[in-house]
C-alpha cells in the first residue's frame, strides 16, 4: 500500500514527522510525542500509550482517497499490531464525531484546524451512527485517545524522546 510499508514505523515518525501538524502549532512527531506521553501520565496500558504515539501515523504515509485514520490502522495492522492498537487509531476522527455530537462544549474547546477538518470528515453523527460508536468495544479507549489528541497541540511542551518508547512499540507489536 505505500513504500513505508517495508520500514520501521518510528523510522516515519523520525523522517517524515518533522513536518507541521495540519495547522497546529506543532510538528506531527511534537504531537505523537505528547499524545503519548498523556497516555503514560495516565497510566494507560501499553498498547493505548502506543496508539496514542502512532495515531496519526496515517499522516505521514502517501494521500489516497481513503482518510488518514483508515491507512494509519491498515499500516499498523501490516506492521503487527493487534486490534489493541488498530482500533483506537481508526476509531479517533469518530471518537471526535462521537463528542463533538454529544457534547457542545467539548466542541467548543476544539482547536480552530480541528473545528474546521469537522465537515470534511462528515460532521456530527446520526443516532444510529452515535450508538454503533457507543458500543463499540473499543470505544471507550478510542475516546481517551481522543483526548489526548486534542490536548498534544502546545507548542515546547516537554516529552521524552521518540527513543523512549521504542521499547514499548517493539514489546506491543509482539505480543
Ligand atoms: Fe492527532
Amino acid at each position: 500500500m505505500t513504500d513505508l510499508a517495508v520500514i520501521d514505523v518510528l523510522a516515519a515518525l523520525r523522517t517524515r514527522g518533522q513536518e507541521a501538524y495540519l495547522g497546529e502549532p506543532v510538528t506531527v512527531t511534537e504531537h505523537a510525542l505528547q499524545a503519548a506521553t498523556a497516555a503514560q501520565a495516565e497510566g494507560r496500558p501499553a498498547p493505548l500509550v502506543v496508539a496514542a504515539l502512532l495515531h496519526d501515523v496515517g499522516w505521514l504515509l502517501h494521500a489516497g482517497p481513503r482518510p488518514h485514520e483508515e491507512r494509519g490502522a491498515e499500516f499498523l495492522a501490516l506492521q503487527g499490531f493487534g486490534p489493541q492498537v488498530t482500533e483506537p487509531v481508526r476509531l479517533h476522527v469518530q471518537a471526535k464525531r462521537y463528542l463533538c455530537t454529544i457534547d457542545p462544549d467539548y466542541r467548543s474547546h476544539l482547536s480552530s484546524a480541528s473545528r474546521r477538518t469537522l465537515g470534511r470528515q462528515g460532521g456530527l453523527l446520526d443516532e444510529e451512527a452515535r450508538e454503533g460508536f457507543a458500543t463499540h468495544p473499543f470505544s471507550s479507549d478510542a475516546l481517551a485517545l481522543r483526548r489526548y489528541d486534542d490536548a498534544a497541540k502546545v507548542p515546547g511542551a516537554p516529552t521524552p524522546e521518540l527513543e523512549h518508547f521504542a521499547r514499548l512499540v517493539d514489546l506491543v507489536r509482539g505480543a
